[in-house]
């Protein structure tokens, strides 16, 4: 039996049990996933004793850990180390290897849009773990890329050689693609969008990392607008199935494991 998990605070509400069990299916595995809801990781020892005692193979981190736990690995892959984010460990040897397998789950969902991101001006809203996944994959695409925070003087630092700017500034800009980083408009507050709808208007394609509700309103812009847009849930699918890739090294089909996946969770 392989035991895998997912590791975070306060994140009963996770979909990824639903979804590794899909992968399991697809390619007859007998092996568990199972939320480890655990309010601190104080130190490489804990994070040892969780990963022995369950007798894990690989552990899914989120929020608040993606970057902390990088203080308490022996390696990390390139992708997790120019992000500072992981999202993914391997447990193999007694040793623990990062991963970032968000940014894989952001390339396979412009690839999904047929996106051509080379000299296009692509917006960030929010600052947070996933704009770091979305800026190394827009950098290695030559995007010209803007963040739009709450707070600039507070995340300046952060984003270096970034154009950062207020939610004002936003409403002179227009754009090849506009993405929603932030969490506003996830369930049960679906009735707000982090923008109103005329800044939508101004550019071609718009993406929400939110997945539930399938559709924000946000999104509702986008389709009043005729844009193309896309939700969270490819890229949630492709985070989900490179880190079983990584974990037990397989490969196995994004599209296969996707379809059924939306079934079952937008029935
Ligand atoms: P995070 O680290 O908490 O950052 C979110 C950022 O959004 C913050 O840094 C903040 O930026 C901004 N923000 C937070 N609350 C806001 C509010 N009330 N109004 C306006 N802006 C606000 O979260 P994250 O990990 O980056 O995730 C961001 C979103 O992506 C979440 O909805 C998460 O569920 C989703 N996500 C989806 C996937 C997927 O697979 N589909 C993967 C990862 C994350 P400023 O302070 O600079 O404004």
């Amino acid at each position: 039996m392989k035991n895998f998990g997912l590791l975070g605070k306060d994140i009963s509400y996770s979909f990824s049990p639903i979804l590794h069990e899909i992968i399991f299916k697809e390619f007859n595995l007998t092996a568990t996933y199972k939320i480890y809801d655990t309010p601190n990781i104080a130190n490489k020892k804990q994070l040892l004793l969780l990963l022995k005692t369950n007798n894990l193979l690989g552990l899914n981190v989120t929020i608040p850990y993606k970057t902390k736990i990088l203080n308490l690995i022996d390696d990390a892959s390139s992708e997790a180390k120019n992000i500072g984010a992981t999202n993914c460990l391997k447990f193999s040897n007694n040793k623990i290897t990062a991963f970032n397998t968000d940014y894989f789950g952001i390339l396979e969902t412009f690839k999904k849009m047929k996106l051509n991101l080379e000299n296009k001006i692509v917006v960030i809203l929010g600052s947070g773990g996933a704009t770091k996944s979305i800026v190394q994959v827009l950098k290695e695409q030559k995007s010209i890329i803007y963040i739009v925070s709450r707070d600039i003087k507070k995340i300046k630092n952060n984003f270096k050689n970034i154009t950062i700017i207020s939610y004002d500034d936003l409403n002179n800009i227009s754009g090849y693609l506009l993405i929603n980083a932030t969490p506003v408009g996830t369930y049960p507050q679906t009735d707000i969008s982090p923008v109103e709808k005329n800044v939508i208007k101004n550019f071609d394609y718009i993406f929400d990392l939110i997945y539930n509700p399938k559709k924000t309103l946000f999104l509702k812009y986008a389709k009043l607008y005729n844009k193309k847009y896309e939700n969270g849930l490819y890229m949630l699918v492709v985070q989900a199935i490179k880190s079983q890739e990584i974990w037990n090294n397989i490969n196995l089909n994004y599209e296969k494991i996707y379809n059924n996946f939306l079934s079952q969770i937008y029935k």
